[in-house]
């Protein structure tokens, strides 16, 4: 599973913008590691620069230094929709008369082709979300005029947003700016997170930035001020934000991802007023209730699944312990396709720590399953290094549905949960027993009574209806026959 992508704007006259965002989207590159950009504006024109690689591949101090401005965004990108190469790089900017913006964009839009189709647009013209969305913001300014402003005082931007936004369907959070102002929209459903951060005291602000996770806020020294709300629109200029919710009331019906909680989101964000670490913590200590087993040694499978491994062991008091180490060099293991290539990669990145392991019997903990690649590599390691017992468990529901929201998941045919019973997928991966936390646990663990939650790739429940064409658009379909995890 992989994030789509990371947002970050700022507006800090007088403090070096290029250099925050470069130090914001490095802190959000988790969420994106194909590639990267930054937009600047010093409040005549607005100077853009990405390419595909890390954060650091894309900026060095010379790039940096040339860019001088008052106001920024920036974005790292993972290809959900568009192919990965440099046309799709986040900003997209686009000049309109004597002006111009530039977007970013996390999340995914549901009714891309409608939109597309209504705007009189040729198919395939339009490579991305990110590219119609500013196709139709470039129309709409036009269509208002230069002069033209919003009762936010967010000027023609301002304008175009309201004219564009209630179109659009699925899950975006956005960061757009001009010349004289950044701007941060989040949709009515509020998918995909987006903070805004203060420089300076509050009674007298020195900048303020936007986020996708709030440690993007610490590390550029900002402080946490609270998330943008699900249908908000910030208009943020050298006189500080100004916002407003544009969908009406019935409209907003807040349902962030709940796999932000599981494993995207770094474990130092604060999501729903709490940090991620406790609620994956707390997802260990329930698991620990659901199915109790005798065992020597609690572990978790690096790095994903320590802190749940860790509030395993607490509430089992059953010893928590390492059992494997992970090379700290080794790139992603879902980059390398094909399933005996990626149990490869398992074995490249994870080692056992065999005396810690012979004759023990071992609970594994780890955040979700998916194609159980890397659960099966695991497994067959701590056999081989002479575990005793091996029982996993999962500290998230199994996983069985596609995400339209921004999120890839493989095939539904990749996905080891979806049409096998607990049994058929514990006797695949060689364990002694497996338990998945209930969903229930997983909102309790999360604690934020009334929040809501998008859990549809756990349930089928999708909170934005998803069209048929889309559902349909790529092959789906449990297959009985297709093996397991291939
Ligand atoms: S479908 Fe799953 S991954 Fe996608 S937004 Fe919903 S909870 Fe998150």
């Amino acid at each position: 599973m992989r994030e789509a992508c990371g947002v970050f704007g700022v507006v800090a006259p007088g403090k070096d913008v290029a250099q925050l965002t470069y130090d914001g989207l490095y802190a959000l590159q988790h969420r994106g590691q194909e590639s990267a950009g930054m937009a600047v504006s010093d409040g005549q024109s607005i100077t853009v620069v990405k390419d595909m690689g890390l954060v650091t591949t894309v900026f060095d101090e010379r790039t940096i230094a040339c860019l001088p401005g008052v106001l920024a965004i920036g974005h790292t990108r993972y290809s959900t929709t568009g192919a990965s190469e440099w046309r799709n790089a986040q900003p997209v900017f686009r000049g309109v008369g004597s002006a111009g913006f530039a977007l970013g964009h996390n999340g995914n839009l549901t009714n891309t082709a409608d939109l597309a189709e209504e705007a009189g647009m040729l198919p395939g013209v339009v490579a991305s979300d990110s590219d119609l969305m500013t196709e139709l913001l470039a129309v709409a300014l036009a269509d208002a005029g230069p002069g033209a402003t919003g009762p936010l005082g967010g000027g023609p931007l301002e304008g175009a947003l309201r004219a564009v936004l209630p179109s659009l369907r699925g899950a975006f959070s956005l960061v757009l700016m001009d010349e004289h102002r950044v701007f941060g929209v989040r949709d009515p459903h509020g998918l995909r997170p987006l903070c805004l951060g203060r420089f300076g005291p509050a009674e007298a602000p020195e900048g303020w930035a936007l986020a996708s996770e709030s440690p993007a806020l610490d590390i550029v020294g900002a402080t946490f001020v609270r998330d943008i709300a699900p249908g908000e629109l910030v208009v943020i200029d050298a006189d500080g934000p100004r916002s407003a919710v544009l969908w009406p009331d019935g409209e907003v019906d807040p349902h962030l991802c709940i796999f932000e909680f599981v494993y995207f989101a770094r474990p130092d964000t604060r999501l729903y007023g709490h940090e991620v670490h406790g609620a994956r913590r707390r997802m260990g200590e329930l698991l620990a209730t659901q199915r109790p087993v005798e065992a020597d040694m609690v572990m978790g499978v690096p790095e994903s699944g320590v802190p749940a491994a860790e509030g395993y062991a607490r509430r089992s008091g059953i010893p928590y312990g390492q059992g494997l180490v992970k090379n700290r060099y080794i790139g992603r293991t879902f980059i390398t396709p094909g399933q005996k290539a990626r149990a490869d990669g398992v074995r490249r990145k994870l080692n056992p720590l065999r005396e810690n392991i012979a004759g023990k019997r071992i609970v594994v903990v780890d955040d979700s399953l998916v194609r159980g690649t890397t659960q099966r590599a695991v497994v067959a390691m701590l056999r081989d290094a002479g575990a005793a017992a091996v029982h996993l468990r999962v500290s998230s529901p199994p996983l069985m549905w596609p995400c339209f929201y921004g999120i890839d998941i493989p095939d539904q045919q990749q996905l080891v949960a979806a049409g096998r019973s607990t049994d058929e997928i514990a006797a695949y991966l060689g364990v002694d027993s497996l338990e998945y936390l209930t969903l229930e646990h997983l909102v309790e663990a999360i604690d934020a009574p009334g929040a809501g939650f998008c859990s549809a790739c756990l349930t089928g429940t999708y909170p934005v209806p998803v069209p048929v064409a889309v559902r349909t658009s790529t092959d789906r379909t449990v297959s009985a026959t297709s093996p397991v995890g291939a």
